[in-house]
C-alpha cells in the first residue's frame, strides 16, 4: 500500500458548507477536522486556499477490459448496444494480456490524476482463456497502492446462453474476482433471465460474495429481471450486497407497475446504478421521435430510499467514444438526463459518484470522517454543485496522507481592449 503519511491541510471548505476547516491525517487516517488545528511538529501542509476538499471519486460500474480500445478492430457504426457486444465479440480472440494491462493502467493514471480512487470494474469471463480476468487481477494488484480496483464476473454473453459461461464464472471467482456478476437480459428468454439471476444470487450467497448484474439494459418495458434480483436478494438474506446496474426499461415501464416495484427494491436493500453517459447515448436508438431518454428512474428511486450511484460505465470503447475517467462529467450528465435541477438534487448527484458509490463497493474508510482513510481531493470549486458546473479542476489528489497528483488550477488571463488584464476562473466572485 501507499506509505502512511501524515499531512495538515488548511482552510478547506467541506461539502457541507462549512468554512475555514483544517484536515489533519496521521499516518494515513483522519486524525481530526475543525477550525484552526494545532499543527504537530514536522507534519507538511497543504494550503486549500478556501476550496473544497471532497472524500474522492468512486466509480460503481466499468469496463476495465475493453477500456481505450476504441476503433480496435473498428467502430461501432451503428453506435447500439448490441452492435457493441457483437464488436467486443470480434475483438475479444486478438486482446493479448500485455495490451490489455497496458489500457487499463494507462485508463488509472487518468483516474487517479481526476480524484478517482475507487472503480468497480465488470471483467468478461466468456473467453475460456479468461485473459481477461488474469489481466486485471494484475491490474488490481499493481495499481492498490493509489486506487481500489474491485472486479466483477461478468458473463457478458449470457451466463445460461454461453456453453462454459457458468464454469468460466466460478473459475474467475476463485482466481479472486470478488463480485457475482449477470446479465438476464441477454439470455434467450425471459425465463431463462429469471433463471440466471436465481443460480447466481444463490451462488453469490453461498460464498459470500456481492451481487452486481446488468440488470433490463434495454427499451423493453417488460423486461423486468430487477424485480427477481429483489425477491432473490430477500430470500437469500443478501439484503446491502447486490446491485441492479442499468434498469433502464424502468425508463419505459408502465407507472402503476413502476409504483410497486419501487419498494420492493428498497425493502430488499438492492442498490441502483444508473450509467447517464452511455444510457442517454445507446437507449433510445430504435426510437424515431419522441425519442426516450432510456436513463433509470433516478429521482423517484432516491425517494423510494434506494441507494442510487452513477457509474461511467464506458472510455473509449466498442459502446462508447469519448470520456476521460472525470466523474464530475458523469454527475453532469446524470443531472441533466434526470432533470435533477434543485440544490438538494444536485448536491445529490454529487453524492452519486461518491458516498452513494462507495456504498455500493461497501468500501470501508472511504469519507472525511474522523477514523477515515486519509483520501480526499482538493477541488477548484467551493460547494459541489459548483464542481459539477465547473467539473472543476482537481488541484490536489491525496491517498493516505500522500499526495499523488496535483492539476494547475484553471483560469484565463483576458485582455480586452480598453479594460485592461484580468484573471478569471469561472467561479463567482462575490
Ligand atoms: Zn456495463
Amino acid at each position: 500500500m501507499t506509505e502512511a503519511r501524515d499531512l495538515l491541510i488548511r482552510d478547506a471548505t467541506l461539502p457541507d458548507g462549512r468554512t475555514g476547516q483544517d484536515l489533519l491525517i496521521l499516518a494515513g487516517r483522519i486524525a481530526a477536522v475543525g477550525p484552526a488545528l494545532a499543527a504537530p511538529p514536522g507534519v507538511p501542509t497543504l494550503d486549500a486556499q478556501g476550496w473544497m476538499v471532497s472524500a474522492p471519486f468512486v466509480d460503481a460500474h466499468f469496463h476495465m477490459d475493453a477500456t481505450l480500445s476504441y476503433g480496435l478492430p473498428r467502430v461501432n457504426a451503428s453506435g447500439t448496444l448490441l452492435e457493441g457486444i457483437a464488436l467486443w465479440g470480434e475483438l475479444k480472440p486478438q486482446l493479448t494480456q500485455e495490451a490489455l494491462v497496458e489500457r487499463a493502467l494507462q485508463y488509472c493514471d487518468w483516474a487517479v490524476a481526476k480524484g478517482l480512487l475507487a472503480i468497480r470494474s465488470h471483467v468478461d469471463i466468456c473467453d475460456d482463456r479468461l485473459l481477461a480476468v488474469e489481466a486485471l487481477l494484475e491490474v488490481r494488484r499493481r495499481v492498490a497502492p493509489w486506487l481500489d480496483l474491485q472486479l466483477v464476473a461478468f458473463p457478458q454473453d449470457g451466463v445460461l446462453r454461453s456453453p462454459s459461461a457458468l464454469a468460466n464464472l466460478k473459475r474467475a471467482l476463485d482466481l479472486g474476482v470478488e463480485v457475482v456478476g449477470g446479465i438476464p437480459h441477454f439470455e434467450r428468454t425471459a425465463e431463462h433471465g429469471a433463471e440466471s439471476v436465481r443460480l447466481l444470487c444463490e451462488l453469490a450467497a453461498e460464498r459470500g460474495l456481492r451481487v452486481d448484474m446488468h440488470c433490463d439494459e434495454s427499451d423493453d418495458p417488460l423486461s423486468r429481471h430487477i424485480e427477481t434480483l429483489a425477491f432473490h436478494t430477500q430470500r437469500l438474506g443478501l439484503q446491502g450486497r447486490v446491485t441492479g446496474s442499468h434498469l433502464t426499461s424502468m425508463h419505459s415501464m408502465d407507472n402503476y407497475y413502476v409504483s410497486k416495484l419501487l419498494p420492493l427494491i428498497a425493502e430488499a436493500g438492492v442498490h441502483a446504478v444508473a450509467n447517464p453517459l452511455i444510457n442517454i447515448t445507446l437507449q433510445g436508438r430504435h426510437d424515431t421521435y419522441p425519442k426516450r431518454r432510456g436513463m433509470t428512474r433516478v429521482p423517484e428511486l432516491m425517494a423510494a430510499g434506494v441507494n442510487v450511484a452513477f457509474g461511467h460505465d464506458c472510455v473509449m470503447d466498442p459502446w462508447y467514444s469519448l470520456g476521460s475517467g472525470d466523474m464530475l462529467e458523469v454527475a453532469q450528465m446524470g443531472l441533466h438526463v434526470a432533470q435533477m435541477t434543485s440544490q438538494a438534487q444536485m448536491r445529490a448527484c454529487f453524492d452519486a459518484v461518491t458516498t452513494n458509490a462507495a456504498q455500493v463497493l461497501g468500501l470501508d474508510g472511504h469519507g472525511l470522517d474522523v477514523g477515515c482513510h486519509g483520501d480526499v481531493v482538493l477541488l477548484q470549486a467551493r460547494s459541489p454543485v459548483e464542481a459539477i458546473r465547473l467539473r472543476a479542476t482537481r488541484l490536489a489528489v491525496v491517498r493516505r496522507g500522500q499526495v499523488i497528483a496535483r492539476c494547475a488550477p484553471a483560469q484565463a488571463v483576458l485582455d480586452l481592449p480598453g479594460r485592461g488584464p484580468a484573471t478569471i476562473d469561472w467561479t463567482l466572485q462575490r
